[in-house]
């Protein structure tokens, strides 16, 4: 059944409109009778059933409240150095379904991609886009924000999360030896993780420095270099294999 996110609380009666009134008419030609999930900005959900069109809205009443919180039990936040566009928007739509609270894209020393301000707008709305659907599409019960593009420096200024008193910042570092992910995941108790991967061309020396000096802690994620969205994939699964709800 298809999952509309509603920006306001759950009612009787509620109305849709914008991009989703109009997917439901023009595009899916949804007759008063048909029913949809709706999730509101309280993460509550219901079988709500489609009762009136107008023009421009959709006119909704609810059936069912359901019991179906599908979010992990951990916050994760997912630093992401700016890859080529399709490896992008990869990376968005697996971080989603991977049960990520927040992407940031950021833009380091060794990224290829260069937008100007224009562009890099688009680009993120474009992966706000990408992270709605995703979440409509693998049945999460909140929306995924995805940051505006910054630079390295700026991202490492201030924490992702506003206070980040027990933030675990990981740095998926392809230079690290020592230090497993894995081993590092059994040291916390946190609730809340961030992970930083970087580019297809990897980490300067000065920016691996400036991570660990602004509280990053690097981490193997094994022998094998793997591509930067392999290791965003893998890094955010095991976090959540690890701490979160993934393969529970
Ligand atoms: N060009 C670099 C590799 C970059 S891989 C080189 O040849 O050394 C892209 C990103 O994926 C890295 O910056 C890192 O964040 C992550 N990554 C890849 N393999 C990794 C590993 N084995 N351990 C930790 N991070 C890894």
């Amino acid at each position: 059944m298809r999952r509309l996110f509603y920006k306001g609380i759950l009612a009787d009666t509620i109305e849709i409109g914008g991009p989703d009134a109009h997917h439901l008419m023009h595009v899916m030609r949804a007759k008063p009778g048909q029913k949809v999930i709706v999730v509101d900005d309280e993460n509550q959900v219901a079988r709500m059933e489609m009762v009136a069109f107008s023009a421009e809205k959709v006119t909704l009443q609810l059936k069912e409240r359901l019991e179906a919180n599908t979010e992990s039990p951990i916050e994760l936040a997912l630093g992401i150095c700016l890859l080529k566009a399709d490896k992008m928007d990869f990376v968005v739509q697996k971080a989603v379904e991977l049960g990520g609270n927040r992407i940031v894209p950021i833009f380091s020393h060794n990224c290829v991609v260069r937008y100007d301000d224009k562009k890099a707008k688009q680009r993120r709305d474009r992966w706000q886009k990408i992270a709605d659907e995703a979440a409509k599409q693998c049945g999460r019960t909140a929306l995924v924000e995805v940051l505006p593009i910054e630079t390295m420096k700026k991202f490492l200024e201030h924490a992702p999360y506003e206070d980040d008193m027990d933030t675990e910042f990981l740095f998926c570092y392809e230079n690290e030896d020592k230090l497993s992910l894995k081993e590092s995941l059994r040291r916390t108790t946190s609730k809340r993780y961030l992970l930083l991967v970087g580019p297809e061309g990897g980490f300067t020396l000065e920016e691996a420095e400036a991570i660990v000096a602004a509280g990053g802690q690097s981490v193997t994620l094994g022998p094998r270099i793997l591509r930067a969205e392999t290791a965003a994939v893998a890094g955010l699964s095991i976090v959540q294999y690890e701490k979160g709800d993934l393969g529970s």
